[in-house]
């Protein structure tokens, strides 16, 4: 599968999941139930837990000693995300009351056509994915009416879907799931742009699409550990983790328990010691990969003066001295060998000090798991916009670097 036909696939953090378990199980990989006991036979596996999956691969022979290394990522994208009671009218036009998740470039919605994705649960607990067509848009103001208008988060950015006298939106959804409303008590829905990805530029090398922060790691990590040899002592990982735009405080989030305990069982199906475990973590290592900032040619003095990551410019190694993002020294050795090995260029980014500084899930990897962690992403422009851009050209570097981090 093609990057934009895994974006399209995935229009929500429970959709991209569900695209992985697809891909990986066509791929001979065997789903884990964390119910069930665990499977350490040899071979690829892996385990979803609602937006997240994490999947690995192990060895048919025992190694001597076994260390890890681990891809981790992010399914969910900045956006809007439907209120447990979102039915709402004004002046005629029936609207959908959406909470804002985490930090979307809100104007960049605003006259967009966007769908809902996610899952709806039953009473009884069943849970189903469903995804709309293109429903609803934030409405613009034409600025004759009020030509200093600031966005109001709550009063601004409802969008419609239809005039008051149509169906009530749940009503909608059910039917188009093929159920009734009474059949949808909860339900996580997500706005997604139904615009597909586009090969843009004058020499069509940029993609523009919605979600390619962080859709674009996920793809690439995916075709990492497809490739990866698990006969090789190093066992593939490759952690997909949700709720990163919201700081990852959750049950399937990177700050959250989940990839710990895949791991912890995959060290006792291993027969390690406690010793032993914690042998194979120092052996061990991660790389967070989540896309970042490429220089913006119109706020050029955003970006500190002597690093300026262009797209096309080949992945970049993250860099910041307060630990948001945990590369060291030693990681961006780690880094630089590994893409001089398979020549795939290398950027570097650190932030101006005057600017903040973002974040991923790369602190939390290290803190939580104590294994050496670098942050990695490739260069996009008009990160957490409704519609991102990105190379072609870095997607297809990442994939070639992911893949020799596995193999190390
Ligand atoms: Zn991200």
């Amino acid at each position: 599968m093609g990057l934009t036909d895994f974006i399209t696939q995935s229009p929500s953090a429970y959709h991209t999941s569900a695209t992985v378990a697809r891909t990986l199980t066509e791929c001979g990989f065997a789903a884990q139930l964390e119910l069930d006991p665990w499977d350490p036979s040899p071979g690829g596996h892996f385990v979803q837990r609602d937006g997240a999956i994490i999947a690995y691969r192990l060895p048919a022979k025992r190694v001597a000693e076994p260390r890890f290394r681990i891809i981790g990522t992010h399914t969910d994208s900045a956006g809007f995300k439907l209120k447990p009671n979102p039915q709402h009218y004004s002046a005629g036009w029936a609207q959908a009351g959406m909470e804002v998740y985490g930090s979307p470039a809100v104007h960049s919605w605003v006259d967009r056509e966007f769908g809902l994705a996610g899952r709806v649960v039953s009473k009884t607990g069943e849970q189903r994915l469903i995804s709309t067509e293109a429903w609803l848009r934030i409405p613009g103001l034409a600025p004759h009416l009020d030509p200093d208008l600031s966005l109001d988060r709550q009063r601004h950015l409802m969008p419609i879907y239809a005039l008051a006298d149509s169906l009530p939106l749940m009503q909608a959804l059910a039917e188009g799931a093929d159920l009734t409303p009474e059949d949808i008590v909860g339900h996580d829905l997500f706005a997604y742009i139904t615009q597909p990805p586009e090969l843009i530029g004058l020499d069509k090398t940029w993609l523009a699409s919605g979600r390619l922060d962080n859709l674009v790691s996920v793809y690439t990590g995916m075709q990492a550990l497809m490739e990866a040899d698990p006969e090789l002592g190093a066992i593939p990982v490759l952690a997909c983790l949700d709720h990163e735009e919201v700081g990852s405080g959750s049950l399937s989030g990177a700050g959250g328990p989940f990839l710990e305990q895949v791991l912890a069982r995959i060290e006792l199906g291993l027969g390690l010691a406690r010793d032993q475990v914690y042998r194979l973590r120092a052996r061990s290592a991660a790389v967070s990969v989540d896309a970042g900032h490429a220089v913006h040619p119109n706020f050029a003095d955003r970006h500190d003066p002597d690093a300026r990551p262009l797209l096309g410019g080949g992945p970049m190694v993250k860099v910041n001295a307060g630990q948001r993002y945990v590369t060291d020294g030693v990681g961006v050795a780690r880094w630089q060998g590994i893409c001089d090995s398979l020549e795939v260029p290398v950027q570097t980014f650190v932030s101006n000090n005057a600017v903040s500084c973002g974040s991923t899930i790369g602190p939390l990897l290290a803190a939580r798991l104590g294994i050496a962690t670098l942050d990695v992403g490739i260069p996009v422009l008009s990160m957490h916009s409704a519609r991102e851009l990105c190379a072609t050209a870095d997607v297809d570097h990442l994939a070639t670097a992911l893949t020799g981090f596995l193999a190390q």
